[in-house]
């Protein structure tokens, strides 16, 4: 029996990571679970699971829950007991299902304490992923990829190393705009970019995913999880999202992983590891599918993508400030303050201004981030 703790269960990959568990209860017990403030579901996952220990970022929510659950379920608050929480004795592997940088604290110290990690964040690893690997390795902590892609990636590896492997491909789906002609970007409405053809996820990776800066983080995500030259890995469009990336081979032998477009499997992947566990979730008919398509990426109509080339050419400080700035602009969209067209604008002017550091260490990074952040907030860009 594996003793999980869910961070961010009250999203989309949290909820389907709880759904993996509730269809295999011999195998795998909820003992921790955290929310940002969406405390009505996760009284309704408390009922369910009986975690002994919950988290919620909301101070003033964490207060609430604490005066309506029995004094069974120990509730931590703010970022700082989210990090505090993880250490527990009861906790064998965490799932890391919450978005953006927040996620990096808690996950050294859960590294620290020699949980293993399933990683659905990637933020975190962009920022500080040499930082991560290491501190994985000194303390023989498994980083199991959930991010399908990467789940991809380690699956067709089959344990053999990078120094066999020729080339990546990492696919990407195109997103919700594949098909819309540039001239088009400025006016798109926030309805349409959150209206993805193939995955149901949340808002800000959906965003991410309509500028192509998600498979930008991916690639970061992977050169640092695989130890992988940015030289060996190619982007590739494949927008019927069956196949979740390739890995070739010395020898010309490309291994790639297929299965449905349904997160929840490569959740349970993370969660049974080195075991494969039956299952009733969708497969893949091939009776049905007649096609399977690839393209190149346009890099010219996603300039996000091509800022994260940038970045992981520099590294050092760099993939820091692109995800910082990234993070602030996505959110102005999503609150409707800037166009679709301002997010590159804006993340290409901070990594401009940004004065990168070469090798950091954790306090250079957080400070990088810490500038971005600011210098995003403040930037005006003309999109006319
Ligand atoms: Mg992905």
């Amino acid at each position: 029996m594996k003793r999980i703790a869910v961070l961010g269960s009250s999203g989309s990959i949290g909820e389907s990571t709880l759904a993996v568990i509730r269809s295999l209860p011999q195998q795998f017990k909820v003992v921790a679970l955290s929310v940002n403030s969406d405390i009505v579901k996760l009284e309704r996952q408390i009922n369910e699971f009986k975690p002994h220990l919950v988290c919620v970022k909301d101070e003033q929510a964490a207060f609430k829950l604490r005066s309506r659950v029995g004094s069974s379920t120990k509730v931590f608050c703010a970022d700082a007991g989210l990090s505090e929480m993880v250490k527990d004795r009861q906790i064998d592997l965490v799932m890391f299902a919450i978005t953006g940088s927040a996620a990096l604290n808690p996950l050294l110290s859960a590294i620290r304490n020699g949980k293993d990690i399933a990683l659905a964040n990637k933020e975190a690893l962009v920022m500080a992923g040499p930082i991560v690997m290491r501190l994985a390795k000194k303390h023989k902590v498994n980083i199991l990829p959930v991010d399908s892609e990467q789940s991809a990636i380690w699956q067709s590896l089959g344990g053999f190393c990078n120094s066999d492997v020729r080339r990546v491909y990492l696919t990407a789906s195109g997103g919700p705009l594949r098909n819309l002609p540039a001239s088009k970007f400025k006016k798109v409405n926030l309805g349409k970019v959150l209206r993805h053809p193939r995955w149901k996820m949340g808002r800000k990776i959906t965003v991410d995913s309509a500028t192509l800066m998600n498979k930008g983080l991916e690639l970061l995500e992977a050169m640092f999880l695989f130890d992988l030259r940015l030289e060996k890995i190619k982007v590739l469009i494949h927008p019927e999202a069956l196949i979740h990336s390739m890995v070739e081979f010395n020898d010309g032998v490309i291994m790639a992983q297929l299965s449905a477009a349904d997160m929840r499997i490569p959740i349970q992947y993370a969660l049974s590891y080195p075991q494969r566990l039956v299952n009733n979730l969708p497969g893949i008919d091939f009776y049905r599918l007649n096609k399977l398509h690839f393209e190149k990426p346009d890099l010219k109509k996603f300039p996000c993508l091509g800022l994260a080339y940038q970045a992981a050419r520099q590294l050092g400080t760099m993939p820091a400030v692109l995800n910082a700035a990234n993070e602030v602009s996505v959110n102005k969209f999503l609150n409707k303050r800037i166009n679709f067209l301002a997010i590159p604008k804006i993340i290409e002017k901070v990594m401009r201004r940004h004065t990168r550091i070469v090798n950091p260490d954790l306090s250079d990074i957080i400070s990088a981030d810490a500038w971005a952040r600011e210098e995003a907030a403040c930037i005006g860009v003309n999109t006319n």
